[in-house]
């Protein structure tokens, strides 16, 4: 193991994650694969191996460090782009079953090469917007847990989101700083998405700083039938 592992396994350990060596190699093959994909298609800004373990990795574990990971089967992560959060979670927790929906092919094609080679199992990518995929059959209230970073504000995200989970499932946003704002913003669209907040996590990346939240959304009864609206309107507009 080199420094970089050295440290991510003990930051996990230090959250209650434990990965085998397997893991730890899983980890360093989706590094690769992301730094030499990215040098013919647009995945991350963020190349250096330090900063993406903690940026991206630690980051998108960071859900599990809030959420009990053995208590959810089923998990969705809406625009997903490289796979973040649900690979890491993936690796980390191998017993979930991932769906992932974006509207971008080419990451989508990455996405699949990403799981044929880490071997992931219950692994699913589907390419389309939320908003369409949310009323395809099996997808509609269907998730224990859905998740999405870095998508868009919550207010909209509500809409994009809220769909997937089943009745009783959360919807788990993950956000920067001034999420506060964002929630208040956030109130009609959770509302009429049958979402109802739960709780805020917030917390700082280990070495950078950074201010992370984490929303967590409870989901309170079915969809209505008119949600999502068509592909485009939740961003542009936004229930609020
Ligand atoms: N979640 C990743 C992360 O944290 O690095 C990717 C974030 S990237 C900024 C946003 C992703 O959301 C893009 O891959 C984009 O294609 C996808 N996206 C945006 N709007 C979407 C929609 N309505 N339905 C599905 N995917 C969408």
């Amino acid at each position: 193991m080199d420094q970089t592992e050295q440290w991510f396994v003990q930051l996990l350990h230090d959250n209650n994650i434990m990965i085998s060596d397997y893991q730890v190699k899983q980890f360093d093959q989706y590094y690769r694969l992301l730094i030499e994909w990215n040098e013919t298609m647009n995945l991350t800004g963020i190349t250096e191996r330090e900063a993406v373990y903690e940026k991206h990795f630690y980051d998108s574990l960071s859900l599990s460090f809030f959420l009990d990971m053995g208590a959810v089967s089923s998990l969705a992560d809406i625009g997903s782009g490289a796979g973040f959060p649900s690979i890491p979670l993936k690796i980390c927790f191998p017993h979930l079953k991932v769906t992932i929906v974006d509207s971008l092919n080419k990451r989508i094609q990455f996405l699949q090469h990403v799981a044929a080679e880490l071997k992931l199992a219950d692994f699913t990518c589907i390419h389309g917007r939320a908003e369409d995929v949310a009323r395809l059959p099996g997808q509609r209230d269907a998730y224990d847990l859905v998740t999405a970073r870095a998508v868009a504000r919550l207010s909209a995200l509500n809409e994009l989101c809220l769909p997937f989970a089943r009745i009783a499932g959360v919807f788990a946003a993950m956000k920067g700083a001034n999420s506060e704002e964002e929630l208040l913003e956030a109130r009609k669209s959770m509302a009429l998405l049958k979402g109802q907040l739960r709780e805020t996590h917030l917390f700082k990346l280990p070495f950078e700083q950074a201010d992370r939240s984490i929303i967590v959304i409870d989901k309170k009864g079915a969809t209505p039938l008119q949600y999502p609206r068509k592909a485009g309107v939740p961003l542009k507009q936004p229930l609020v």
